[in-house]
């Protein structure tokens, strides 16, 4: 179940188990199905690396959380109510990365859409108008953060009361954990690029935001 602050990503959409596990219940935390075809964000982001992202990375983070939280107080409870509850908790921190990056990936494919990206209109472009001066303002912000997270991580547009902010998380960690709302992310760890852009993570970037990004789906998350 989700929460009362669920966002609009589709975490629980009925038909969401793409790879079944015969040790899943009925209650196991699902793979949501990928919101477009494994080619569909081709030449931009390869159908490779999606059969590899989602296929491989992203199935295997929901695996693991479910082998971590069986038998534990933790089975059975939604995936927000999951990392909300071990954020923060050293002893936990398995089960948080693990159900953080189900929880990112699927937010992320939700951040993409054939034929996206650009400038956006309507609500979101006043929003980006009033909190960052322009779109190229923007743009140049989300460009420079995402390229400029260490390591691996994650990029993220979030809502902060009437205005829009532009943060960087390390590793699994995300706004939700800190009482945020995310609006958009793009996924930096080098699993999410290196086979079409190797180390070329600012022209990723540009990319995922002049040709993939999905602003409806960021309107949606304003609620
Ligand atoms: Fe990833």
């Amino acid at each position: 179940m989700l929460g009362p602050d669920a966002q609009a990503c589709p975490f629980s959409t009925p038909e969401t188990v793409s790879r079944e596990d015969p040790t899943m219940t009925a209650d196991s935390h699902k793979l949501p199905a990928l919101p477009f075809s494994d080619d569909a964000l081709d030449p931009h982001i390869s159908a490779r690396t999606l059969g590899f992202h989602y296929g491989k990375h992203h199935n295997a983070y929901v695996t693991n959380l479910n082998k971590l939280v069986a038998d534990t107080d933790l089975a059975g409870m939604g995936l927000e109510d999951v990392i909300r509850k071990v954020a923060g908790d050293g002893s936990k921190k398995g089960v948080f990365n693990n159900a953080a990056q189900v929880w990112n990936h699927t937010f992320y494919w939700n951040s993409m859409r054939p034929n996206g990206g650009g400038a956006p209109s309507g609500r979101m472009a006043d929003l980006i108008g009033n909190s960052f001066g322009s779109y190229d303002a923007f743009k140049d912000q989300f460009g420079k953060a995402a390229a400029g997270q260490f390591g691996s991580g994650w990029a993220w547009l979030v809502s902060e009361g009437d205005r829009l902010a532009i943060e960087t998380t390390g590793n699994a960690d995300l706004p939700l954990a800190h009482g945020k709302k995310a609006l958009i992310t793009c996924d930096v760890w080098e699993h999410a690029y290196y086979l079409d852009y190797q180390n070329r993570r600012p022209d990723y970037v540009a990319t995922f935001l002049d040709k993939l990004v999905n602003w409806e789906f960021a309107e949606a998350n304003l609620g």
